[in-house]
C-alpha cells in the first residue's frame, strides 16, 4: 500500500525535491502551500507531514490537533542564511522537537535513506517470497533427499528424474531456479537448463556434479548457470547456494524496478521541466532569480528585454542597480522582513525615456542550498491606463452630474418662478380686469341715475362716457395682449415684413402714446437718424414694441420727467433705445422681466400691469432675428435696447 504524505510548503525548492524523492520511492504525496492549506482538510489520511521552514507554527499546531496524534513530522530546514525563515524554523523546531530535519545540503541519496530507513517509507514487500524450484536428478534416492531438504525450508519444489517430464512441467509452471544433476545418462544438466530457460527466460540454474569437466563447466558458465556444487552433496551448502541465487534474483528485480521507476520519474520531470522552461521563456512577465547581494543568477527573455541587458553577462548585473536607489532600498527592506512573499510597485524608464510602471512580487527560494530570491515583474501600464481612464470617466461623470443637478435646480427655480409669476399674473389680471370693468359699470350707472333724475349737463355726460371709453380701451388692450401672446405661442401671429422708415415709425408711436405721456407731463425726446432709415420689418409688430417700451418708461417714471428715444445706425443693424429716469430694475431681474407674467420685485405689488408686454416685445423682436435687453442707467432709471437687422431676409 502507498503511504500518504502531506508536504506543507513555503515555496521552497527543498520541498519540491523531497516530493519528487518520496514519489520515487512509491509514496502518495500532496504538496500544498501553507497559505492555501485548509485546516479543515482531513489530515487523518496522512501518515507523515513534512513541514517547510517558514510555515507558521499555528498552522502546524492545528494540523497536529487534527492528526489525532498519529502524524509523524519531518521539518525541512532553510538554507544557512534564511533570514526571517530561519527564525521561524527555530520556532517550528522548538515546537516539533522530536521531528527529523532534512537540510538543503543533504544529497538525494541521503534524503532517500532517511525516508526509507528512519521512516520506513516507500514500497517494501511485506511477505518474504520464496523461489519455485525444479529439481531434476536421475538418481531417485538423491532426488528424494534433496526434495525433502528443500521442502523442509518451505520451498515449493517440482521434482523429477526424467528430462521429458522436466520440460513438460517447466512449460506449465513459472520456475525460478532449476537444480539439476549434471550427468543424467543421455542428457546433461546443461541440456535441461537450456530447455527450461527457453520456457522460463528468467530461470536461474544450479548444477550438481561429481567432477566437472573443464569444457562442460565453461559451457555451463556461458549459458548462464549461476553455481555448480560438487558431490557428495552437503544439504547446507545446497540451501546456501539456493539462498544466494534467490537473493541475487530479488536484488536484481528490485533494482530493475527502481531503475524503471526512476526512468519514469526522470521522464516526467523532463516533461515538466520543459513545460516550465517554455512558460518561463515565453511569458511576457519578466522573471529573475537573484542572490541576496542583488547579483542575478538567472533571468528570462522578458526580463533581459525589459532592462535591455546583454544575456551573456547577466551574472555581472545587479538588480538593485537596475531598479534605482529608491526602489532598491524599499525592496531590500521588504526582503529583510520577508516571510513568504511581498510585492512592490516601481517604475523604470525605457530607451526612449518612457516610464514603465511595474508591479514586482518577490519570493525567497533556495538555489543549491543557498538563499536567493525569485522576482516577477509585471508591466501594469495598461492597468494604470485603465485606472486613469476610469478616474477621468468618474470625474467627467461627477462633472456631468453636477451640471445636470445645477440644470435641475435651475429648472426647479424656473418652475417655481413660473408658478409664482402665474399666481401674480392671476392676481394682477383680476385686478386689471376688475378696475376698468368697475369704472365702466360705475360711470354707466352714474349716467343712468343722472338721466333719470334731471337733465344732465353735457360736460358731465361727456366725462362719464369718456371714462367708460378709456376703461373699455384698457380692457381691450389687455385682452389684445393676451390674445397676441396666445397667437404667438401657437405660431399664428400675422407676420408681414416690408421696408419701413424707422424714424417715421418711432414718431408715429410717440404720437400714439402722447396722451399717456401728457397725463404725467412727461416729455419724450426723439433722437432720430439723420437720413431716413429703411428697415425690413413688420410695421405693426415693431410699432407695438416701441409703444410697449415707451408705455413702460412712462408708467415707471415720475411725473414731469423726461424720456429719450434714440436710433443708432450700425450699417447692417440698427439699435433703438428707450431711456427713462424712473425707478430702474433690480440688476438680477434684468433678464427675467422678459419672461411671461414676470414683473420686477420693485413693481409687482400694486403697480398694475400683467407682465406680458415685454414678453410680447421679445417674441416680436426674435421674429425679426433681433435682440432685446434692459440695463440700468448709472444716473438712475432704465434703458431698454432693441437691436434689429436692417435688411435681413425674414421671409
Ligand atoms: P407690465 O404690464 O407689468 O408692464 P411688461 O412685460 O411690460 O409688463 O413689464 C414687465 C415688468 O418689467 C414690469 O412689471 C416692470 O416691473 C418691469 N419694467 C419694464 N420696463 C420698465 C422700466 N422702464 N422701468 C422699470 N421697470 C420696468
Amino acid at each position: 500500500m502507498h503511504q500518504k504524505i502531506l508536504i506543507l510548503d513555503n515555496s521552497s525548492v527543498l520541498a519540491m525535491r523531497v516530493k519528487v524523492l518520496l514519489e520515487l520511492i512509491g509514496c502518495d504525496v500532496d504538496l500544498s502551500h501553507f497559505s492555501d492549506f485548509e485546516t479543515s482538510t482531513n489530515t487523518s489520511l496522512y501518515e507523515v507531514a513534512v513541514i517547510a521552514a517558514g510555515v507558521p507554527v499555528n498552522i502546524v499546531r492545528d494540523l497536529k490537533k487534527s492528526g489525532i496524534g498519529h502524524l509523524v513530522f519531518i521539518i525541512l530546514a532553510p538554507s544557512s542564511d534564511g533570514g526571517m525563515v530561519k527564525s521561524s524554523f527555530l520556532e517550528l523546531h522548538g515546537y516539533l522537537n522530536q521531528a527529523a530535519i532534512i537540510h538543503p545540503f543533504f544529497s538525494n541519496k541521503e534524503i532517500i535513506s532517511i525516508l526509507e530507513d528512519d521512516f520506513e517509507l516507500g514500497e517494501r514487500s511485506a511477505v518474504i517470497s520464496l523461489p519455485k524450484i525444479m529439481l531434476v536428478d536421475d538418481n531417485a534416492e538423491r532426488l528424494a533427499s534433496i526434495e525433502s531438504s528443500l521442502k523442509g525450508a518451505h520451498i515449493d519444489v517440482i521434482a523429477t528424474t526424467q528430462f521429458d517430464t522436466a520440460v513438460g512441467r517447466a512449460a506449465l509452471n513459472q520456475i525460478d531456479i532449476l537444480i539439476s544433476d549434471f550427468n543424467m545418462g543421455d542428457v546433461t544438466g546443461i541440456d535441461v537448463f537450456r530447455q527450461v530457460k527457453q520456457l522460463n527466460a528468467n530461470c536461474r540454474c544450479l548444477l550438481i556434479t561429481s567432477k566437472p569437466h573443464q569444457s562442460a563447466l565453461l559451457e555451463a558458465i556461458q549459458i548462464g548457470v549461476d553455481d555448480v556444487i560438487e558431490k557428495p552433496l552437503d544439504q547446507g551448502v545446497l540451501l546456501q547456494a539456493v539462498y544466494k541465487i534467490w537473493q541475487h534474483v530479488q536484488l536484481q528485480r528490485k533494482n530493475d524496478e527502481l531503475v524503471a521507476r526512476l526512468q519514469d520519474t526522470v521522464d516526467a520531470l523532463i516533461e515538466k521541466d520543459s513545460l516550465i522552461r517554455v512558460i518561463y521563456k515565453n511569458t511576457p512577465d519578466a522573471i529573475v532569480i537573484f542572490k541576496q547581494s542583488g547579483y542575478l543568477v538567472e533571468a528570462n527573455d522578458a526580463f533581459i528585454n525589459l532592462f535591455s541587458l546583454d544575456g551573456a553577462h547577466i551574472h555581472k548585473t545587479n538588480l538593485f542597480e537596475l531598479i534605482g536607489d529608491e526602489s532598491a532600498q524599499q525592496v531590500q527592506a521588504g526582503l529583510h522582513e520577508l516571510v513568504t512573499q511581498f510585492t512592490h510597485d516601481l517604475s523604470i524608464a525605457d530607451h526612449f525615456g518612457h516610464v514603465i510602471p511595474l508591479s514586482g512580487s518577490f519570493t525567497e527560494i533556495d538555489v543549491h542550498g543557498e538563499s536567493a530570491y525569485a522576482a516577477i515583474f509585471r508591466n501594469v501600464a495598461h492597468l494604470k491606463h485603465k485606472e486613469e481612464v476610469l478616474e477621468a470617466a468618474k470625474s467627467l461623470l461627477a462633472e456631468q452630474v453636477e451640471i445636470r443637478t445645477a440644470e435641475l435646480i435651475k429648472a426647479k427655480d424656473l418652475a417655481e418662478q413660473a408658478n409664482r409669476s402665474k399666481s401674480e399674473f392671476l392676481a394682477n389680471m383680476s385686478h386689471e380686469l376688475r378696475t376698468p370693468m368697475h369704472s365702466i359699470l360705475s360711470f354707466s350707472q352714474f349716467g343712468l341715475e343722472k338721466l333719470n333724475l334731471n337733465p344732465i349737463p353735457v360736460e358731465k355726460l361727456t366725462k362719464y362716457l369718456s371714462r367708460i371709453a378709456s376703461s373699455g380701451e384698457r380692457l381691450l388692450s389687455l385682452l389684445n395682449n393676451l390674445l397676441d401672446l396666445s397667437k404667438l405661442d401657437a405660431g399664428q401671429f400675422p407676420f408681414n415684413p416690408a421696408n419701413h422708415n424707422l424714424n417715421q415709425l418711432v414718431r408715429t408711436s410717440i404720437e400714439d402714446m402722447s396722451g399717456v405721456a401728457m397725463e404725467k407731463q412727461i416729455k419724450v425726446h426723439f433722437v432720430p437718424e439723420l437720413d431716413p432709415l429703411n428697415v425690413y420689418c413688420d410695421v405693426d409688430q415693431i410699432a407695438q414694441v416701441i409703444r410697449n417700451l415707451l408705455g413702460n418708461a412712462i408708467k415707471f417714471s415720475d411725473p414731469q420727467s423726461e424720456i429719450e428715444i434714440t436710433i443708432i445706425n450700425k450699417l447692417k443693424r440698427v439699435c433703438l433705445s428707450v431711456k427713462d429716469t424712473g425707478m430702474g430694475i433690480p440688476d438680477d431681474e434684468l433678464e427675467q422681466i422678459f419672461n411671461k407674467f414676470v414683473q420686477s420685485s420693485k413693481t409687482n405689488r400694486g403697480a398694475g400691469g400683467t407682465g406680458l408686454g415685454l414678453a410680447i416685445c421679445k417674441e416680436f423682436v426674435e421674429l425679426h432675428k433681433g435682440q432685446i435687453w434692459a440695463e440700468n442707467n448709472t444716473e438712475g432709471g432704465a434703458t431698454v435696447h432693441v437691436d434689429l437687422p436692417i435688411n435681413e431676409n425674414l421671409d
